[in-house]
């Protein structure tokens, strides 16, 4: 009898919180966190509450990839700009500003960040010519393109009190590059125990800044003395 009645109970949950819990649904700790969550002693009624809870678990676990993170972001990514053409001479032709997501430029080298950060502060030292290969460019071009990535690595220790950083560059699409016409090598800030339960089991990336707020703290201080548009 006491299993009927559970079969019931679980038969009796929102469609939505019976599937987006699945993956997670074999933890006693999830389970009881529920049971508290759906307890009588709630002042909404039961139904009232396992809607709300639903509502939650749909909100927080969506089932295909997507990025997490506070409204106003998602309302700053819809203003990037267009993908069409090379998303990096787009962002160097800018007339500046976070929109951009072009911190930083001189003739010969610039620094974006990541429309789709892997990190918080994830950031990209790129020429500032439109280029592909490492060996085209020339040798004002690859100076500066080192001095501006320990400058840009300098500053991520600095703002992010970081435990380590990945810094690469991916040459050719069968290489990884995601834009092969222009080089860029990523700058990704690590922490211990960042790679966290939720890419895994839910497929989503939480990032706790904004853009713009990873804009700020670098572009003060590869802009000494300019004041953010
Ligand atoms: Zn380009």
């Amino acid at each position: 009898m006491a299993k009927i009645a559970k079969k019931k109970k679980l038969a009796s949950k929102p469609r939505n919180l019976k599937s987006t819990s699945s993956k997670f649904s074999g933890s006693k700790l999830a389970r009881a966190k529920l049971s508290r969550a759906k307890s009588p002693r709630a002042k909404s009624p039961r139904a009232k509450s396992a809607k709300s809870l639903a509502a939650v678990f749909t909100e927080i676990w969506p089932q295909e990839r997507d990025w997490l993170s506070r409204p106003e972001r998602l309302k700053y990514v819809r203003k990037m700009v267009e993908t069409k053409g090379c998303v990096f001479c787009t962002a160097r032709d800018h007339e500046g500003g976070p929109e951009s997501l072009c911190v930083y430029k001189n003739e010969w080298a610039m620094v974006c960040l990541n429309k789709y950060p892997y990190n918080s502060g994830h950031v990209m030292v790129l020429p500032t010519r439109h280029c592909g290969d490492l060996t085209e460019l020339n040798e004002s071009e690859y100076l500066e393109l080192q001095t501006l990535l320990k400058k840009v690595v300098t500053i991520v220790k600095k703002e992010y009190g970081v435990s380590g950083i990945n810094i690469g560059l991916n040459m050719g699409a069968v290489a990884g590059a995601g834009i092969p016409g222009h080089l860029h090598w990523h700058v990704i800030p690590r922490w211990a125990g960042d790679t966290n339960f939720f890419p895994l089991i839910a497929e989503t990336k939480v990032i706790p800044e904004t853009l713009q707020q990873t804009y700020e703290r670098y572009f003060h201080h590869l802009n000494s003395g300019r004041e953010l548009k």
